[in-house]
């Protein structure tokens, strides 16, 4: 399957693309994670996008359609993905667009998470990231095993320098801005499917499920 799922930070929508990933061992693309590890290891595009990403704005669609477009140069995608956090403007759903056309690999369903702004808020100011492995968790709806600790490699949890409460409230403007436009876009070509992303982890992948029978 070639997915892409989209809607505003702290939907929910990372977990279920990487539990979508692993059921179905397609790749799970997450520019967002991608930043994350070019930071972690201090690339330059690391430390470009870094000043960016800390205060809540959109990296320049340039740099992120060339590190998807160099993604896309790998060949496990040939096997399906589902994409997680981009596209994020207009330009880059039409660079997608160019793109998965010239590949000949077209995207077959787009997924779009929403829930209101609180409950967002809520989810986001209460995450935790392995520093390592980049799983997350949630202080009260999904806690590791052992507190501040990863279940799956035992490094430490922070919470991401985005993640507080004021920058959650600027990603929401942000995405109102410059997201919110690609669901018109979807919508005029059919593709756009929408998930109700309120309920508890399982049930929403349950949701994505059954959509996606749909799609196939
Ligand atoms: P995420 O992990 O998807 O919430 O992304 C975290 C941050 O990375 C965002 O707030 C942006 O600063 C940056 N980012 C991730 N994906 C994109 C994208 N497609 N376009 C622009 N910036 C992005």
């Amino acid at each position: 399957m070639r997915l892409i799922f989209f809607g505003p930070p702290g939907v929910g929508k990372g977990t279920q693309a990487k539990r979508l990933s692993e059921r179905r061992g397609i790749p799970h693309i997450s520019t967002g994670d991608m930043l994350r590890e070019s930071i972690a290891a201090g690339t330059p595009l690391g430390l470009k996008a870094k000043s960016f990403m800390n205060v809540g704005n959109l990296v320049p669609d340039d740099v992120i359609i060339g590190m998807i477009e160099d993604r896309f140069a790998q060949k496990d995608v040939r096997e399906g993905f589902v994409l997680d956090g981009f596209p994020r403007t207009l330009p880059q759903a039409e660079a997608l667009d160019r793109l998965l056309t010239r590949l000949r690999i077209p995207i077959q369903g787009v997924l779009f998470f929403t829930a209101p702004d609180e409950v967002v808020v809520d989810r986001i100011s209460g995450r935790r990231t392995c520093s390592r492995c980049q799983a997350t968790y949630h202080l009260r709806f999904q806690p590791p095993k052992r507190e501040g600790t990863c279940d799956r490699d035992g490094a430490g949890l922070l919470q991401r320098p985005d993640d507080a409460e004021a920058k959650v409230r600027e990603r929401l403007k942000v995405y109102q801005a410059m997201t919110a436009p690609l669901i018109p876009y979807y919508e005029k070509k059919g593709q756009l499917r929408r998930v109700a992303a309120q309920g508890g982890v399982e049930e929403i992948s349950a949701e994505v499920e059954r959509i996606l029978t749909a799609i196939q």
